[in-house]
């Protein structure tokens, strides 16, 4: 469902040390693919590419096998802040928005909002203006307004970041089980290993100086299945060496 072939990303003139260089990735349908690495190695400059935000300097990005050049509705984001709704608009109307604006009916469009506000457990909130919501209750939305676009890949920076642990081992959960459902391909930005570990069908560490490479990779069908722990502890060691080594070092 998405290929990253050989993708350098940098910011400023052809000059610039790149901030990632070389990044190898594919993702089947279906799978939650987590990208984990230490605080400004590049996660959230790699998921804007893939967003069609930011062009890589070499290399390419295939989402169902088309090239990425722009940002569509075929890549939805969700973001770790609280103010990516529309203040003035209700919680349905949030939802409904997009999906009228990329084309739908808006019979409809209210329809299949509604069904993915009950999925993320909202049914009570659709009436309410997003001032009138928790911190959980407003990602909750943005999540269910991206799943409604049905997007071929959905694009998730550290969306459970400014949460409380208790609701964020709530919507970790509620996630999990909503795009195991859906079987929903995502994408999806931490700096948690416990994060990756609860939520990842596969877990791509990012790292290792500038410019940052893969420094490892791990997949659910190569671990003992629900042994997290062996998962994070390789994570961890991982993620230690994301901090200096290179893949090629390795
Ligand atoms: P992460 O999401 O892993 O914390 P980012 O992708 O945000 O990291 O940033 C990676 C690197 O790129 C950092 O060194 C950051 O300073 C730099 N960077 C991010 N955005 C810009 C920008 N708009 N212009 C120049 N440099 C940037
Ligand atoms: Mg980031």
């Amino acid at each position: 469902m998405l290929e990253i072939d050989g993708v350098t990303m940098a910011y400023g003139d052809a000059s610039a040390d790149p901030v990632l260089e070389d990044v190898n990735l594919s993702v089947g349908s279906g799978e939650r693919c987590m990208l984990l690495g230490p605080s400004g190695c590049g996660k959230s400059t790699l998921l804007r590419a893939v967003g069609g935000f930011h062009a890589p300097a070499r290399g390419e990005i295939r989402v169902g096998g088309d090239v990425v050049s722009r940002p569509g509705p075929d890549r939805a984001f969700v973001f770790q802040e609280f103010d990516q709704l529309f203040p003035w608009k209700r919680v349905l109307a949030n939802v409904a928005y997009p999906l009228v604006v990329n084309g739908g009916k808006k019979p409809q469009a209210r329809e299949k909002a509604l069904v993915h506000l009950e999925m993320m457990g909202l049914r009570d909130a659709v009436d309410k203006y997003p001032h009138q919501l928790s911190g959980g209750m407003k990602q909750r939305v943005a999540i269910a307004r991206a799943m409604a676009l049905e997007p071929r890949v959905l694009l998730m920076d550290e969306p459970f970041g400014a949460l409380d642990a208790q609701t964020r081992d709530r919507l970790q959960e509620q996630f999990r089980t909503v795009t195991t459902e859906l079987g929903t391909t995502v994408i999806f930005v931490t700096h948690s290993i416990h994060e990756a570990a609860l939520i990842g069908d596969s877990v791509v560490v990012l790292g290792g100086g500038r410019p940052g490479r893969v420094v490892g990779r791990i997949s659910r069908e190569h671990t003992p299945a629900g042994d997290r722990s062996a998962v994070e502890a390789r994570l961890k060691s991982m993620l230690a060496s994301a901090h200096t080594a290179k893949e090629d070092d390795r």
